[in-house]
């Protein structure tokens, strides 16, 4: 892996416009589950009742059942890779990161530019009444099992992407922008299976931007890559900083 850390590092270090696009395997090594893959949720949960915008609004417990296991089982923590990236940013090597994780964790660590394609967990509305809430004002709630508004509905969605809906204008018309101009892309974490989401890449590839992908299991996109790491995103991020970074001051 060293030679290939060596020859991607020295690619982006030349780069003009670098983006960095992640998903769910990013936040794997904060204990975070992903979706698809070794022990995904999508192996234990039902994806019809957990995560489509009409099953949330018939019933919304199977999906406050999932949120529960993604990110309540412990304060969940960025991991070394969320840490490489933030001071990458701060060094001046990347433009921005473009995230399908709704788990604020790039924020967390430091990160100021974040696209946030599928939204955040971090506000949520009533739909009944409007009323606006934050994660932390029902986080008790959701450890419940249940979370509900004080007018009395069970409807209080989080601003994030259900399937079955369309994805914020604006962040994506953004993201794909930015990506159409990027000179290098390096994917972190995902099964890019996803779309619009996973349109992104291709953006970048057809725009001629030099192309890396760490992720552990195979995507049906790896041919776009020149680079393609198999290890974890908290190894080689990490790996790669330290040969970008380790002649700067930290
Ligand atoms: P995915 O679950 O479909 O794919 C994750 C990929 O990451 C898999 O191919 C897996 O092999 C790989 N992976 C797992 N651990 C890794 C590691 N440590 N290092 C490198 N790669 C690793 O995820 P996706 O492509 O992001 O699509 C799932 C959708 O679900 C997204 O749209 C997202 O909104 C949502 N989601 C978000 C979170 C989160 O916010 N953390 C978690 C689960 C799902
Ligand atoms: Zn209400």
């Amino acid at each position: 892996m060293e030679e290939k850390l060596i020859e991607v590092a020295s690619a982006w270090e030349k780069a003009e416009r670098a983006l960095v696009f992640t998903g769910a395997g990013m936040s794997a090594e904060s204990g975070v589950p992903t979706f698809r893959g070794a022990g995904g949720l999508w192996k234990r949960f039902d994806v019809e009742k957990a995560a489509y915008l009409k099953s949330f609004l018939d019933d919304p417990g199977p999906f406050w059942e999932m949120a529960r296991e993604l990110l309540l089982k412990k304060e969940v923590q960025p991991n070394e890779g969320h840490f490489a990236l933030s001071r990458l940013e701060k060094g001046g090597y990347l433009q921005g990161i473009i995230t399908q994780n709704i788990d604020g964790l790039h924020q967390k660590a430091g990160n100021r530019t974040v696209y946030e394609l599928h939204g955040s967990l971090d506000k949520l509305d009533c739909l009944n009444c409007k009323k606006e809430y934050t994660w932390g004002q029902v986080a008790a709630d959701v450890q419940k099992g249940e979370v509900k508004c004080k007018c009395g509905s069970r409807k209080v969605k989080p601003r994030i992407v259900f399937f079955g809906e369309s994805l914020p204008g604006r962040v994506l018309e953004e993201a794909s922008e930015l990506a159409g101009k990027c000179d290098f892309l390096v994917v972190v974490g995902s099964s890019l299976e996803v779309y619009p989401a996973a349109s992104i890449p291709q953006t970048a590839w057809q725009r001629g931007a030099k192309m890396v992908l760490i992720n552990s299991e195979k995507t049906q996109l790896d041919g776009l890559f020149k680079w393609v790491f198999r290890e974890a995103a908290g190894e080689v991020l990490p790996g790669l900083e330290e040969k970008i970074l380790g002649g700067d001051q930290k």
